[in-house]
This record gives structure tokens, sequence and C-alpha cells, in this order.
């Protein structure tokens, strides 16, 4: 290494000397002394390094200025939080990836109202003694659904897990080939089945199973007959399936639970808001479930979580299972259910107050507005190399609910013309880059935002203001 190299390593000021300066003073008062000197040491020592290795060419790194402001910049992104809002354009209502249920403003103010301090989550007021954490839930679950007990943990997963390890450890599950479903995110009934300890036995045929499949297969080691809602597949042409009356009076004669995983499962009757047919879990009890299963961020549209639903002596039974302890849901979970459940006590109210549902009954007309009044800052912020048109397009429903029904809805459809893909995924990659992400898809040559659960308009706009997407790498 040469002398004025050298000599280059040796000026570069002291961490103390830096920590002084007056550039850091703000981010020391903000961030701490501790994680600003520490990420301080890291980029010293990294700039000595490029310089040891690439000599002259990397001397800018050591001037103070540079290490002050790589040091703010890699403090402040440590501190910015990752998890973040995003605008879930997909077109895909109830997105896995992107959050699933936006919250109602009652289960927000319910969680707020529990977060910050104690509570009576496992507490009765009455005697003063410990209580049951299910109680803030159960009632309405039952009162919603016909169930004489309920409980809930942490996602419906975890529900299938608990029901199977509780009624079925070391014995046997009968379930139609037809239902060995996956759903994303590495949740597959065969697994499931095989972590919660049962052993699965599969009957009839890919596409009909006949209640004599499920009569052959029974026996003494059998312990639950389980049904599996096809959430995000359907099967169609020749096909056959048992209807879950005659499954349940099959169970009931040899005094086995029926049980039924329903994924999405809904509270309320669809149809009469327009949306696609989807059983409820009222109708699947009714048909002689023993147990229901359904997710809390589905169709429902509250928090995260798994509810079972059904007979009070299972019920019980699971409750005692010490996996329960380890799958329960915490009080900021309860609390957002509870005001969910709440507002199911007037389906309008349900329609018109839940995010999900709101979002899914939404008319066409109404989106088409928003798009109307969205395009002109899209096309400004875009440029002439952009072609912004409203068109018609088709939201799902997501998350397993509906797989094949589709909603009639309006896009904002983005062109680039004579410009290949390249340029399509640049710009797609740029609105991911925005303060606040704004997500779509891209389908035949064009970016689609679909503005079915767009609300927050003023917020959109915003993020198109000093955009340009051509910087974007
Ligand atoms: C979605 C789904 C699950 C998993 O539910 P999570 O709440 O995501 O854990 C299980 N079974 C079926 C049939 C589903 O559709």
């Amino acid at each position: 290494m040469s002398e004025a190299l050298n000599a280059l390593l040796r000026a570069v000021p002291s961490i103390d000397e830096l920590l002084r300066a007056d550039d850091l003073k703000s981010l020391l008062a903000d961030s701490g002394h501790a994680l600003v000197a520490e990420v301080l040491r890291e980029v010293v020592e990294g700039a000595r390094a490029e310089v040891r290795r690439e000599g002259e060419a990397a001397r800018a790194l050591l001037n103070t200025d540079a290490l002050l402001r790589e040091t703010h910049h890699r403090v402040t992104a440590l501190l910015t939080p990752s998890l973040k809002r995003v605008f879930n354009l997909t077109g895909t209502v109830l997105h896995t990836n992107l959050g699933r249920a936006p919250l109602p403003a009652e289960a927000i103010a319910a969680m707020t109202e529990v977060a910050a301090g104690a509570s009576n989550l496992e507490y009765e007021l009455g005697s003063g003694r410990r209580g049951d954490r299910d109680v803030h839930v159960e009632p309405w679950i039952c009162r919603l659904t016909g169930a004489e007990a309920a409980t809930v943990v942490n996602n419906n997963a975890a529900a299938v897990l608990l029901v199977l390890n509780t009624l079925a450890k070391g014995r046997e599950v009968l379930v139609s080939r037809g239902e060995l479903v996956e759903i994303g995110g590495a949740f597959r009934i065969p697994d499931v089945m095989a972590r919660a300890g049962a052993r699965m036995v599969e009957v009839g045929t890919t596409n009909r199973t006949h209640r004599a499949d499920f009569s052959n297969a029974m026996g003494a080691r059998t312990a639950v007959l389980m049904k599996v809602h096809a959430s995000n597949y359907a099967i169609s042409g020749f096909t056959a399936a048992v209807p879950e009356g005659e499954l349940a009076a099959l169970a009931h004669g040899a005094e086995l639970p029926f049980v039924v995983d329903l994924g999405s499962g809904t509270l309320i009757d669809l149809t009469q808001f327009g949306l696609p047919r989807e059983p409820t879990v009222a109708s699947t009890l009714a048909s002689g479930a023993d147990l229901v299963t359904f997710s809390g961020d589905k169709l429902l549209g509250g928090p995260q979580a798994g509810i079972i639903a059904g007979r009070r002596s299972l019920i019980a039974r699971i409750k005692r299972n010490p996996l329960k302890r380890a799958l329960r849901c915490d009080k900021m979970t309860l609390a957002a259910l509870s005001a969910v459940l709440h507002l199911y006590a007037d389906p309008a109210r349900a329609v018109a107050r839940v995010p999900t549902l709101r979002l899914l009954t939404r008319k066409a007309d109404d989106i088409k507005a928003v798009a109307e009044r969205v395009a002109p800052a899209m096309a400004r912020a875009l440029g002439e190399r952009a072609v912004v048109e409203v068109k018609a397009c088709h939201s799902q429903i997501g998350s397993g609910a509906l797989p094949v029904d589709l909603l009639a809805s309006f896009a904002l459809s983005i062109h680039i013309p004579g410009r290949g893909g390249r340029a399509l995924e640049q710009l797609a990659r740029a609105l991911r880059a925005r303060p606040v992400p704004i997500i779509g898809r891209i389908a035949d040559d064009a970016l689609l935002l679909d503005l079915r659960t767009l609300d927050d308009e003023a917020g959109f706009t915003a993020q198109l203001a000093h955009f340009d997407w051509t910087a974007t790498p």
C-alpha cells in the first residue's frame, strides 16, 4: 500500500470525534448513542476495508461527510418498520401475503382499548377468580352459528391441528381423496394430519367419492369422519361427493364425530348481497357436523384466528388439550374478534361495516367512478410514455373462498406502447417502491390496478406526487 493511502487511513477521525459532529446531534438524540456508535464503527471499518482493497478509487468513502451521511442513512433504515401498510390493488380482496382482512374501526378501537394496559382477559370480575379467555367470544360465536360451544386459536391451521390431535391421535381419520388440499403457505391436509398424530385414510377417487367408500373404510380404529372445503380449486365434470347430512348420519351411526374444515366459512348467507353461494357455519352445523373449523380473517373479515364451533362435549375435550394453551390467541385478537362478531348481530350492518364484506359487495359502477377520479393523476404522473385507461376487469375473493367466482370490477390499465415487458416490470417495481407501496398485477401487456379495494383515494394519489418511475432501476 502506498504512503499516500496509509496517510489517508491514519487521517480518518476517531469514532469519538465523529460522534461529536454537529451533523449527528439529532440522530443521536432520536436513536440513542449505542446504535449510532455501533453503526458508525461499521461504516468506518467498511470504508477502510474498501480503501485497502480498491486504493485511490475509494478515497471519497473516507471523507467525513460521506461517513456521517452513510451512518445517517443506515440508522434510519434500521429504525424504519419493515411491516407497513400497502395499497392492495391486485384484484384479490383477501390476499394472504398482503395481510388478508382489513379490520373495521370497531375492532381497531377494541384492540387499542386492551392493548395498553391490564384487562379482564382471564379474570371473572364477579367472583374475582381466574376465568376463561374464550368467554369474550364464545357466546357470540354460538349465537351466530347455532353451536353449543366454541373456542378460538391462532389460525384455522391451528384449529384443524388441535381438533385432529384431540379426537384422533393414534387413530384414523377418513377423508375423501378429492379433498386433500394444499392451501398456500404449506398447509397441506396430509401433513397436518401427520403432525396431529392421526393416520389419514383416503377414500374414494379424486373426482368421485361415494357413501360406500366411507362405510367400507370404517373400522375399529376410525376416530373421525372429515370433510375439507376444497378452498382454492374446483373439481368439475364427472364428479360426486357425499352430502354432509349423509356423512354425519354415517358417523353418528358408529358413534363417531363428523368434522368439517370449512376454511373460509361465512357467518351469513352472502347470496342475499349478490355474492356467490358459500356454505355458512350455521348450515354446516345444521346438516349434522359435530365440529366446524374456519378462519377469522377470511370471509368473516376479522383478525387472524381459527374458530372451532360445535358440540359442547367435544369442545370441552379440546379446551383440555395442552396444545390449546400453545395455540391460544392473545387479548388483541380476542378484542378485535369480539367487536367484529357484534357487527354480525345485524347482517346488513356487517356488510356495511366489515371492510371485507363492504369491498366484496362494492358495485362495479362505484369502482368505475373511483377509477375515473384517480386516472388523471396517474396519467400525469407517468407522462407521455404510458397510456392509462379505465378498463373493466374481474376481482377475486381470495384465500380459498369461492375460487372460481369472479366479481365484476374496474381497474386502471397501464400500457407502455412500443416497450417490452421490461418497462412494465420497471413501472410495477417503481410503484412498489413508493412510501406506501402500490401493488397491482401484470396481465396481457398491461399493469392492472384493480380499484375495488381502494378506499383512500387521496392517499393513493399522494403516492404519485414527484414520481419518476423511469428513475427506478
Ligand atoms: C385457509 C384454509 C386453512 C388454513 O387457515 P388459516 O387461517 O390460514 O390457518 C385450512 N383449511 C382450509 C380448507 C382453508 O381454506
